[in-house]
């Protein structure tokens, strides 16, 4: 797979070139690869940066998405939850199910680190489920592996494996050495956990040939994997050599958890294989390593190996004690982790609750403050929106502006408070007129109103003069006594956007002009 590097683009030739490469780069480096996620990071800025000057918004959100991915996998997960979820939101407000799919598959390993693994695998089952049938296979396998690992995280080990399995036989179709390396990896963890150690020695194997096969170096995680194989299997003389290259790394090259993790790993195969000298002496270089880098899960686990030498040394008073203190530890580590886990879960909403909180006021401010209808800033945003959406999709839009007769009447006769009341009347029926249609009611200003439905010409007049009775026929007394409430309608109607906005208001304000002319309380279109 080749990463792109961020070359400037210069004056774009042709903007649809521009963004069919940058999608098709976009695309690509979707593909994070497994054992180097580091190197997308930066081509990640560069793309993001480059979708946002072409306005490809859909763009900007999967080159964002793909930094968060990287960042999760340095460590942190809270950033990845938070634009995950912030994307998710975003796909799902416009329907963009690309991005809800690369969301879904994102959440998944979000909450499989956090050890939620029910949401983990909620989310897993969403990414296979909203993939494309056009996805290209090396994302859908990357998908089918997703829900492979939160099956087998929620210990659903048949389901995994079969998911496993069908990931190994997609990547007949379509190689991906990278891939197949940590599917093997998954499928030997899987085993070590199922209790199958021979299947797990054998797809430890597996990995290590094709990792042979495509010069992919065995990292600490798949070299602590073989091992653990090997002790499953009996193969306890085979541990140490598996671990050399952490064990004895050139210059202290490896990450400070791998060391301790491969120093545990190695006293319990001496433990098993009854070297006790030898595995005490681990322990204890295990536990200098992980108090030494303030590992506190290493330095348990170390406690309760240490607990575990002992009593096969037949030392069982101290090893009674070593595991009392483990269990103190242990207690004391899970606190902590779930503080954490709860402060990441925090990290990631803290920023949702604050986008909804925007969208309230958002909200607040595209409605009118005396009848609650929206207001002429909503009308400007969304009716370009709708007839956008009924040029795409062949669809009917009609207005209708809602004028009261003689309301100047109410304020000199009665008073300004009881026109007020009406006009709060009268957005009531204005909003039960509109139903459930995907239509809304706004308040243009003083006592003038606009509907919008999503009707032809006839059904928006009918709608119109059933509105226009029931406001003459509404009982107003109680407000003005004896004088009349009626209104004057006029409407305007456009098929597949063949309008724009100001066409479409301009022909029902002049039809509204003809309503009133022949004498207001009707309906004209
Ligand atoms: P026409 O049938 O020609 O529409 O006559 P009209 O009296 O309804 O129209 P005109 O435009 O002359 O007057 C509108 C009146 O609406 C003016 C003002 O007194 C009243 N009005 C506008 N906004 C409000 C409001 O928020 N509250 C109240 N109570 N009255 C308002
Ligand atoms: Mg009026
Ligand atoms: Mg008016």
């Amino acid at each position: 797979m080749t990463i792109p590097r961020g070359e400037p683009v210069g004056e774009a030739p042709c903007a649809a070139d521009s963004r069919a490469e940058l999608a098709r780069a976009v695309d690509a480096l979707e593909l994070v690869p497994y054992h180097a996620p580091q190197e997308a990071a930066e081509p990640a800025r560069e793309l993001e940066r480059r979708a946002r000057e072409l306005g490809e918004e859909s763009l900007v959100v999967r080159a964002r998405l793909i930094g968060a991915d990287v960042r999760a996998r340095a460590g942190d997960n809270a950033a990845l939850g938070r634009v995950a979820h912030q994307a998710l939101t975003w796909a799902g407000e416009r329907g963009d199910r690309e991005v809800q799919c690369r969301c879904e598959r994102l959440l998944s390993s979000f909450y499989g680190r956090l050890g939620d693994t029910a949401t983990s695998l909620e989310h897993a089952v969403r990414a296979v489920e909203l993939l494309s049938p056009a996805a290209p296979p090396a994302l859908r396998i990357r998908h089918f592996m997703a829900l492979a690992v939160a099956l087998m995280l929620a210990q659903s080990f048949d389901a995994a494996r079969d998911r496993f399995g069908s990931t190994l036989a997609m990547l007949d179709e379509c190689d991906d050495p990278d891939v197949r390396v940590a599917v093997w990896n998954n499928v030997a963890y899987l085993e070590l956990m199922a209790g199958d150690t021979g299947a797990a020695l054998a797809a430890a194997d597996e990995m290590r040939a094709v990792g042979a096969r495509h010069g992919i170096a065995m990292d600490a995680v798949y070299l602590d994997t073989i091992a653990r194989a090997q002790i499953g299997a009996g193969h306890f003389d085979a541990v140490e050599a598996t671990l050399a290259p952490i064990l004895y790394a050139a210059g202290g090259r490896t990450e400070p958890h791998d060391l301790a993790e491969a120093l545990l790993t190695l006293a319990e195969s001496q433990r098993l294989a009854g070297a006790l000298d030898r595995a005490l002496d681990s322990v204890h270089r295990a536990l200098d390593e992980s108090r030494r880098r303030g590992i506190e899960a290493f330095v348990v686990r170390g406690i309760r190996e240490h607990a575990a030498v002992l009593a096969a040394t037949g030392a069982h008073a101290r090893a009674y004690e070593r595991l009392l203190e483990f269990h103190a530890a242990h207690e004391a580590v899970q606190s902590a982790q779930r503080q954490a886990r709860a402060r990441t879960i925090h990290a990631a909403f803290a920023t949702q609750e604050a986008v909804r909180e925007s969208r309230r006021f958002r909200e607040m401010s595209l409605r009118d403050p005396l009848t609650n209808l929206y207001n002429r800033r909503y009308l400007d945003d969304r009716l370009p929106a709708l007839l956008d959406t009924t040029r795409q999709r062949f669809g009917h839009l009609a207005v209708a502006i809602v004028d009261l007769d003689h309301f100047k009447r109410v304020n000199d006769e009665v008073s300004h408070d009881a026109g007020d009341k009406v006009l709060v009347r009268v957005a009531y029926l204005l909003d039960a007129a509109v139903g459930g249609g995907g239509g809304f009611a706004a308040r243009l200003g003083g006592e003038e109103f606009l509907l919008v439905l999503r009707d032809d010409a006839a059904a928006a007049a009918r709608t119109c003069e059933r509105l226009r009775d029931t406001i003459g026929a509404h009982d107003w007394s109680d407000l003005v006594g004896d004088l009349p409430v009626t209104a004057s309608i006029g409407v305007a109607a456009t098929f597949a956007g063949g309008a724009t906005a100001t066409d479409l208001l301009g022909a029902a304000d002049r039809n509204l002009y003809r309503a009133k002319a022949a004498g207001r309380n009707r309906v004209a279109t």
